[in-house]
């Protein structure tokens, strides 16, 4: 898609069915060892990482990859042919959004803009959405659609630090009513990010941010929530 970026579509029909109901749903990607086949047998001792369903159809599963250059799944999404396979669990449901919030923030790094274009294509005409994105190279930066009001921020990151991101988002517009936010990047923006939303007023109820991975740390699960 652009040069840290791959889409990749997965078919089976195992997928027939497959269902995701949160924006920010995630499933578990079993890769192959490097060089060999995938077991046919199952998942077991196989490296796995974290990913969104971008999209899913009948027995097709979208997931966009970031092409960071290391570890097992960069590596795999970088050089996967068509005929490869994964093993895949999931999906993990979230929280669904209930009703209609009055306004969405919207943000995070490119790990996150699957879980944002979905959040972003549901949210209705005409209400605010303001979306922070944020990317280490201007190549990387991709459309964003929503019927909402929508605003679309691009901020440089340096190794996909998230500190410009957080301070984008501390001159972020204040909205009227209660709304709701998605906040995901490197792990160090949790708690900046929690701290900026608690400051405005905004609760865990009416909130998800999360750490998508953490720099120098290898399959990195976020338990701060
Ligand atoms: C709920 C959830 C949903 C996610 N959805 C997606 C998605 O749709 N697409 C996607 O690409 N990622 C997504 N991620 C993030 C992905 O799981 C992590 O980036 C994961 O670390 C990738 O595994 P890896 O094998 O490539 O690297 P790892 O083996 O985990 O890490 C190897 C090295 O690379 C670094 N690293 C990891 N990720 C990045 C990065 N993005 N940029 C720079 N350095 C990095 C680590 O700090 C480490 O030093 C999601 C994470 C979560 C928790």
């Amino acid at each position: 898609m652009t040069p840290s970026y791959r889409r990749i579509t997965f078919e089976g029909s195992e997928l027939t069915g497959f269902a995701s109901e949160g924006a920010d749903d995630h499933i578990r990607i079993f890769f192959p060892a490097p060089g060999q086949p995938l077991p046919s047998d199952g998942p077991q001792g196989l490296e796995s990482r974290e990913y969104t369903p971008a999209a899913a159809a009948s027995n097709l599963l979208t997931v966009d990859f970031v092409l960071h250059g290391e570890g097992p799944g960069s590596k795999w999404a970088a050089g996967a042919k068509p005929g490869d396979e994964v093993w895949i669990g999931g999906p993990r449901g979230t929280m669904v959004v209930d009703g209609e919030p009055h306004w969405w923030l919207l943000a995070g790094d490119l790990t996150a803009l699957p879980a944002i274009r979905r959040f972003a294509a549901r949210v209705p005409q005409g209400v605010p959405v303001d979306v922070y994105l944020t990317s280490d190279d201007k190549a990387d930066e991709q459309e964003i659609t929503s019927l909402g009001d929508l605003s679309v921020t691009w901020v440089r990151s340096v190794d996909g630090n998230p500190s410009a991101l957080i301070a984008a988002l501390e001159e972020s517009p204040r909205h009227e009513g209660d709304g709701f936010a998605f906040i995901a990047a490197e792990s160090s923006a949790v708690r900046p990010a929690r701290a900026l939303l608690a400051e405005r007023g905004i609760g865990a109820d009416h909130c998800v941010v999360k750490g998508y991975w953490k720099r120098s740390v290898s399959d990195f699960h976020d338990h701060t929530h």
